[in-house]
């Protein structure tokens, strides 16, 4: 399996700048960048239309957007991801995906990342359109109209809201943003992601939130008096079992 990210911006083009001077396209690459590294750890083959701020296109959009999709047509990756922050004012806030308009695979990839992304972050808000039965936003976006692969646009955060533009700089949101999404690609493409023990380590804990690995995969766990609770069902099935429930006795069956 192959996947291409797409760092919104770059080079010539800072994108939108956030109230304390960060650039959109700083962050856009970091969490790319993020992403991919996870992607590869799971044997998915990586390719990006950049991977620095020295951009291989001219200083011109249109050449601009015409040689990202080259690049991700050239690639021949299953998937495309562009990474964006929006921007609007001091208070709009939320994350939004888009794919292009009717009903195509890239509606199948952008309701995996939403879905993974909402457990991931639960307080963010999500800007959804539910009008055609499906969470993404809709736009013919160059960048996801003329590649071939099923594409998505994924706008984080409001890099212009001055709490969202610190989350968006903080390296605890980006890692867990990009494993969210990672694991968002990997539903799609049939792998399970496993996040890296190196995206433990960088990863600040919270005391009364606790992190659980089983055989490699992360789960979040609770402190309740002293004792750790976690998702039963989920770890037991990582572990190769088989979880039923017993509504009658309201138990939970491992085998
Ligand atoms: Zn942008």
């Amino acid at each position: 399996m192959k996947a291409c990210g797409d760092p919104g911006h770059g080079g010539y083009d800072p994108g939108a700048i956030g109230p304390t001077g960060i650039h959109e396209a700083d962050v856009n690459l970091a969490v790319t960048l993020k992403i991919g590294k996870i992607l590869q750890a799971n044997d998915v083959m990586m390719s990006y239309t950049r991977e620095s701020n020295d951009v291989p296109w001219p200083s011109n959009l249109n050449a601009d957007l015409a040689q990202r999709c080259k690049i991700a047509n050239d690639s021949g990756a299953d998937i495309f991801f562009s990474i964006h922050c929006n921007s609007v004012n001091s208070t709009a806030k939320g994350s939004e995906i888009y794919t292009t308009p009717g009903t195509t695979q890239a509606d199948r990839l952008a309701t995996a990342i939403n879905k993974r992304m909402k457990e991931a972050f639960p307080n963010v808000m999500y800007r959804e359109d539910w009008s055609d039965s499906d969470p993404d936003k809709e736009a013919n976006f160059y960048v996801i109209k003329n590649t071939r692969m099923p594409a998505v646009l994924i706008e984080l955060l409001f890099i212009s809201n001055p709490a969202e533009e610190a989350m968006l700089i903080s390296g605890e949101y980006q890692d867990k943003v990009a494993l969210a999404i990672a694991k968002g690609i990997g539903d799609y493409l049939g792998i399970n992601i496993i996040g890296s023990a190196m995206h433990l380590l960088v990863q600040p804990v919270d005391p009364q939130r606790p992190k659980i690995c089983v055989g490699g995969v992360i789960f979040d766990g609770i402190i309740v008096d002293g004792s750790t609770y976690a998702p039963v069902r989920a770890m037991a099935e990582t572990l190769g079992r088989k979880v039923t429930w017993d509504e009658k006795t309201k138990t939970v069956v491992i085998i």
